[in-house]
């Protein structure tokens, strides 16, 4: 086997072994020769040399096996003379041993190809953490180290760190970004430990140039594991690397965690996604539904039940997106357009699970605060206008932001008849067209009580 084999072989191996680790492993070898069953190769330093041995070794054997079938052994020397091998990769018989997964400890986790910049929604909660995340993502100098984001669950953490990664790979196809949840480096952390590689994991870690850590809370209290982390971590802000961490609450909120790690934590930019509002999630809806809509071409949704969803299912963008693709598949099997009456029956069990812990007696506070009037007004009998409206008001709140009955909140208001909510709802929204008083009253009231 020649040089040039070796160089023909390489596009095989990089399939095998995947861009980042050819580039970072199997391109800094120079091909030496073959002496009776060994191939040499000469490689930058004794740790890629037993990195590729460990790792690559079977991937680099069967393909030079196909062209010098006697070779069963890989040496790897050090490119600094001396020649004696420091590695050796030693392969019985191929066929008896299963291919070495692609590294574990080096792979970045898979991101998801929906998770963009493009795709993500910024509005008022999320466009602070949005912003960060775009300024990480224009690589250049480290300006904030660690930039952490934090928010309950669903509120797109995940997404911005996934779009981050596709935006850094785009602009600098050869930086190395790792991705991965703080569960999956306690996971490769204790694996490097039980197969005594902890120098490689060490290594691995601190050669790369991007370290994103999702959901980072997930290593409160397991010690050992969080001082590889601290290391980890340090290693890398001393050498300027940025560094992307996750948690679905603030630093000072993680109980268990040690101090160091704490204030380490909160020493870059701490930014948080606050919980989502109904504009926000009426623009997420409405970007899903393109989506959707490319999926069920021709299937149309009736004007009211975007706004409906919003209302009804608040904070978590994940069940909103859910109950989203339910209804779709939903109307494209039954043939009918998304309708309420469509979107009430199939999403049933989301509204209930979903159901505002707006109270009746809330509304009934606010209302008589905003309009100035006393609660027993709005409850009592009079119908003069100056308490009939706020009245009305009020059960339209009712009905909008609880998922009570028409007959269960006449009941509430003084022992009214259905159909005198009825009546009063229906009332307030013509109004809302015409009045633009109104239309403003029931805004500030539906965020002073969603807020
Ligand atoms: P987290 O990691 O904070 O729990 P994710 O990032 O997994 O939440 O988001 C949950 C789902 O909601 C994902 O499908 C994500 O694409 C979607 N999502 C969240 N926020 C937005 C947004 N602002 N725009 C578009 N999609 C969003
Ligand atoms: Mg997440």
């Amino acid at each position: 086997m020649t040089r040039d084999d070796w160089g023909k072989m390489q596009d095989g191996i990089c399939e095998s072994v995947g861009e980042n680790n050819y580039a970072n492993w199997i391109k800094p070898l120079a091909f030496a020769g073959i002496e009776d069953d060994i191939a040499h190769f000469v490689a930058p330093s004794a740790f890629i040399g037993s990195f590729v041995s460990q790792n690559f070794g079977d991937v680099i054997l069967s393909r030079i096996a196909k062209v010098s079938g006697g070779v069963r052994r890989l040496h790897f020397n050090v490119s600094k003379g001396d020649a004696a091998p420091i590695v050796a990769a030693e392969t019985k018989r191929l066929a008896e041993r299963p291919a070495t997964p692609v590294n574990d400890t080096v792979r970045s986790a898979p991101l998801d190809k929906r998770f963009t910049f493009d795709t993500f929604v910024v509005g008022k909660p999320n466009e602070l953490a949005h912003a960060a995340a775009r300024r990480v993502a224009e690589g250049g100098p480290v300006t904030f180290n660690p930039l952490f984001l934090y928010g309950g669950v669903g509120l797109g953490k995940t997404h911005l760190m996934h779009a981050i990664s596709w935006e850094l790979k785009a602009r600098s196809p050869d930086l190395n970004v790792l991705y991965l949840s703080a569960e999956q480096f306690m996971y490769r952390f204790v694996q490097a430990l039980r197969e005594r590689r902890m120098m490689d994991f060490k290594e691995i870690f601190r050669s790369v140039d991007v370290l994103m850590v999702d959901d980072v809370q997930f290593i409160a209290g397991k010690d050992s594991t969080q001082e590889e982390f601290f290391h980890t971590f340090n290693a890398l802000v001393d050498q300027n690397k940025q560094i992307i961490i996750s948690a679905d609450r603030a630093p000072d909120e993680i109980k268990d965690l040690e101090n160091r790690i704490r204030s380490r934590l909160q020493s870059g930019l701490v930014v948080d996604l606050h919980p989502t509002d109904y504009e926000l999630r009426l623009g997420i809806l409405q970007s899903k539904v393109e989506a959707q809509q490319a999926q069920y071409p021709g299937l149309e949704i009736e004007s009211g039940v975007l706004e409906f969803l919003a209302h009804r299912i608040s904070t978590n963008v994940r069940v909103l997106e859910g109950a989203l693709t339910r209804l779709f598949a939903f109307a494209s099997l039954i043939g009918k357009p998304i309708n309420m009456d469509l979107t009430q029956d199939c999403l049933a069990d989301v509204l209930r699970a979903s159901e505002r812990k707006i109270s009746i007696d809330e509304i009934q506070r606010k209302v008589a605060e905003h309009y100035n009037i006393r609660l027993s007004d709005i409850l009592g009998p009079r119908r003069v206008r100056t308490f009939a409206r706020p009245r009305q008001v009020a059960m339209y709140l009712c009905k909008q932001l609880t998922s009570r009955s028409l007959p269960e909140i006449g009941r509430r208001f003084g022992g009214r008849d259905h159909t005198t909510v009825m009546h009063g709802v229906r009332r307030i929204e013509e109004l809302k067209l015409q009045d633009s008083q109104i239309a403003e009253d029931l805004e500030m009231l539906r965020r002073a009580l969603e807020g």
